[in-house]
């Protein structure tokens, strides 16, 4: 079946130019609104896992994907002194392929640019559905009708509280804080990283190049912490008390911490819904599931979320209920399972001083080895003619 809808994404991350991409080639009418001035650029590395390495393929993205590998080996457990104490094996926080989060991003957005039209620096301040569309306020003043809204937005999705409801309703946070941030890889890190940890919270920096940045997090742990998120300076406040008087490379992060362009700070959380559909407005990746980044699954369920969504919808037509049910039902074990994993990864987050011997057999029990293979992925045939613009 062909499908020609008018969609609006919220959200130009993983999810939102995936299905942006997706969305085209299927058919529809395509239209991103994005908060930022321009797509993001984090600063910290994804991992890629299993079957969303053939949805990379199915975009013509395996190869650029690949060549961002991040190569990143084995890691050194470090005292305050900097002494190492143990390895860290790489199967324990890489995926299957590892990339810069920005670096990906920019690869997507090629990918997805002429397939849309792009809203930067605005966002939803009101969305309201009827039988036939949805009608949507800009913060911009702007109003428009579309045949559907996908929220595509994140952890904080607009879209969710406006639709479904509050936030506190379906966060569920994992007592982790975590800052990550770019900076000058002064200890020479060649493809691998430091792992610094001490009571309630952990460090780290990594470097894929020694010419290249490092990339540095500081992870604390806290139930409930009262910030302002649009405040970078009180985060770093936050941050900087909190660190104060640990050893390793601790006060120098905390330095260039002050000064990186793409200092970031968030809580560790799920997103947990019964359904990610209401009407004719529908969730995808970190906004309706997010597994927290403690799964180090995130991207992998936003890229297949995308894909099986466009999918879905250009299998059923104008019948969006029904494409709805399909994309969850084949994403919802999947989702299941992730968040699990991101749950367990929270749990043991903070383990004071661990042995070599714990750390190998955390490595030998990672998911990939003991519960593979959650989704068989379905083969959604784009609905252009061979020959013609794909
Ligand atoms: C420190 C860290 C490490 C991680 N490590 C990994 C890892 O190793 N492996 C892995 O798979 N995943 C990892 N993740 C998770 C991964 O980054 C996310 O799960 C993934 O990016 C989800 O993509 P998304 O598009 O759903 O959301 P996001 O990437 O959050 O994108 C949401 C987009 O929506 C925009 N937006 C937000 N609000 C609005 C609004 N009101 N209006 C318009 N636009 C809006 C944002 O600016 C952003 O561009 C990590 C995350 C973090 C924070």
């Amino acid at each position: 079946m062909t499908t020609n809808k008018n969609v609006l994404i919220s959200g130009a991350g993983v999810a939102g130019l995936a299905l942006a991409y997706w969305l085209d080639r299927h058919g529809s009418r395509v239209t991103v609104v994005e908060r930022a001035p321009r797509v993001r650029h984090g600063g910290y590395a994804v991992d890629f896992r299993g079957e969303a390495l053939h949805v990379l393929d199915r975009m013509d993205l395996l190869e650029p994907v690949r060549a961002l590998d991040t190569k990143v080996g084995d890691a050194a457990m470090v005292d305050a002194e900097g002494r190492q104490y143990a390895t860290l094996p790489a199967e324990v926080f890489a995926g299957d392929l590892e990339v810069p989060k920005g670096e990906l991003t920019r690869l997507l957005y090629a990918a997805a640019r002429d397939r849309a039209e792009y809203l930067f620096d605005d966002s939803l301040l009101a969305v309201e559905q009827d039988a036939d569309g949805v009608h949507v306020t800009f913060e911009s003043g702007v109003s428009r009708r579309f045949d559907l809204l996908v929220g595509a937005d994140g952890l904080h999705s607009r879209v969710r509280s406006l639709t479904f409801g509050p936030e506190e309703r379906f966060v569920e946070p994992l007592g982790i804080h975590t800052a990550v941030f770019s900076l000058p890889n002064y200890l020479g890190l060649d493809h691998t990283g430091q792992l610094y940890v001490s009571p309630g919270k952990a460090a780290n920096m990594f470097a894929d190049d020694a010419a290249g940045p490092a990339r540095a997090a500081l992870h604390l742990a806290a139930e409930d912490l009262e910030y302002d998120r649009h405040d970078i300076g009180e985060q770093q406040r936050i941050i900087a008390e909190r660190f104060a008087g640990e050893g390793w490379e601790i006060p120098r992060l905390l330095t260039e911490m002050r000064t990186a362009e793409d200092f970031w700070f968030d809580t560790n959380a799920l997103v947990v819904m019964d359904t990610w559909a209401e009407g004719r407005v529908v969730l995808v990746g970190d906004a309706g599931y997010c597994a927290a980044p403690t799964s180090g699954r995130g991207t992998s369920q936003a890229l297949l979320g995308a894909y099986v969504l466009a999918g879905e919808l250009a299998r059923a037509g104008d019948d969006h209920t029904a494409a709805f049910a399909a994309y969850e039902q084949t994403m919802r074990p999947f989702v299941t399972e992730h968040q699990a994993v991101g749950r367990e990864g929270a749990q043991r987050f903070f383990m004071p001083a661990p042995s070599q011997e714990v750390l190998d057999t955390i490595a030998a029990n990672a998911p990939e080895n003991t519960r593979p293979g959650m989704i068989r992925l379905p083969d959604y045939a784009p609905h252009r003619l061979p020959g013609t613009p794909g």
